[in-house]
């Protein structure tokens, strides 16, 4: 697939459009790529469905936010999300919104794509909200997971009949006087929602749209580097559209397990060690955790509490770019809050040692050499 241009730049519109002038920019494309105006012109199609996806994103203010943050990796792609652009028919069931009445019929009820029978609008069904609870390590590796959902899909045995309204067309066609003169306008029916269909039988465990509730395992590509509280949208996994209508897209709501001893910060983490005084002082390799298992790290002699390491590439991978973040190393000198009579003479002894007098103009220097080292 040839690489996505920015929506925004698609629309033509700055990244601060409200959505007003997102509206305005998309109707001014859609019309001027619409198939119908445009027959048999493969660019064109494909300008009018390019257009369509950067407004299902930028016209959402859940799905803007994700690709202001993460760019298209945020939206489908990465780690396998696929949301894998817009049939036509996703694209003219939100035509109602767009054009409103006035267009709506003709534009909306393109003979185009052919299965549309008629003009009747396919409805969309609802999204389907998951979260799913990641430990720090999944998130470092990206994960493969399998989820239970209870999600509508369309009952088995339910039959339809012809709305009698709009006799299956899904609209209502009026004239009314403007000061253009006489205008036809058509709305959706409102009987039948624009499907043009009505239940006729249904089983008993079906609701009034013949959908019905339904245990299914969804198996999802986390990408690498996610974020507590970010939202992946999988199109068309969420529930059924009713009148076999388009299905919705599920939502995933990432939960970021909290890790017992590292610390996140995008995707850099931290970690506070404790070292004993002597270790401090003379040197010694410490054990620390990552997200990729334990590894050795060495406090050199002298080293100062409140030292921070800087291990570089130990840290998150980036989600929308390249490499990793660090992972920071705090050092802390444990103080003993009780000691032994033996210990308290050693200690006594070096109280007035001339190398155990503190000299903070020497070397590190406290709050802003920390500062440094977090930052170098
Ligand atoms: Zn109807």
């Amino acid at each position: 697939m040839s690489e996505k241009r920015d929506y925004y730049e698609v629309l033509g519109v700055s990244k601060s459009a409200d959505e007003a002038e997102i509206k305005k920019a998309y109707r001014k494309l859609a019309l001027k790529y619409h198939p119908d105006k445009n027959p048999d012109d493969k660019e064109a199609e494909e300008k009018f469905k390019e257009a369509a996806e950067a407004y299902e994103v930028l016209s959402d203010s859940q799905k803007r936010a994700q690709y202001d943050r993460f760019g298209h990796a945020g939206m489908d792609g990465a780690g396998g999300f696929s949301g894998g652009g817009m049939n036509m028919d996703d694209i003219f069931s939100h035509f109602g919104d767009i054009f409103g009445g006035h267009f709506g019929g003709h534009f909306g009820g393109s003979s185009f794509g052919g299965s549309r029978g008629g003009g009747s609008v396919r409805t969309k069904g609802s999204n389907l909200r998951v979260k799913i609870k990641l430990t720090l390590e999944e998130i470092a590796n990206g994960a493969h997971k399998k989820i239970k959902v209870n999600k509508l899909v369309n009952a088995d045995g339910v039959t339809y009949k012809t709305c009698s309204t709009c006799n299956g067309s899904g609209r209502i066609t009026r004239i009314s006087q403007t000061f253009l003169g006489a205008m036809q306008t058509q709305t959706a029916c409102t009987t039948c929602q624009g499907t043009g269909k009505l239940i006729d039988k249904k089983p008993a465990d079906a609701n009034s749209e013949g959908l019905k509730r339904k245990e299914d395992i969804i198996e999802l590509d986390i990408p690498a580097g996610v974020e507590d509280g970010m939202q992946l949208s999988v199109s068309g996994k969420g529930n059924a559209g009713p009148f076999n209508g388009i299905p919705g897209d599920l939502i995933v709501v990432i939960e970021e397990i909290q890790h017992s001893e590292l610390r996140r910060d995008g995707e850099h983490l931290h970690y506070d060690a404790y070292v004993n005084f002597v270790d401090a002082v003379l040197g010694e390799s410490i054990e620390i955790p990552t997200v990729t298992g334990k590894v050795k790290i060495k406090v050199e002699p002298g080293t100062q509490s409140g030292k921070t390491l800087r291990l570089k590439g130990k840290g998150l991978p980036i989600l929308q770019g390249y490499g990793s973040g660090d992972l920071f190393v705090h050092i802390n000198v444990w103080t003993p809050k009780k000691v032994t009579k033996e210990e308290k003479a050693v200690l006594e002894k070096l109280r007035t040692s001339e190398n155990f007098i503190p000299s903070p103009d020497e070397n590190e220097k406290g709050f802003f050499q920390r500062v440094k080292d977090m930052f170098q």
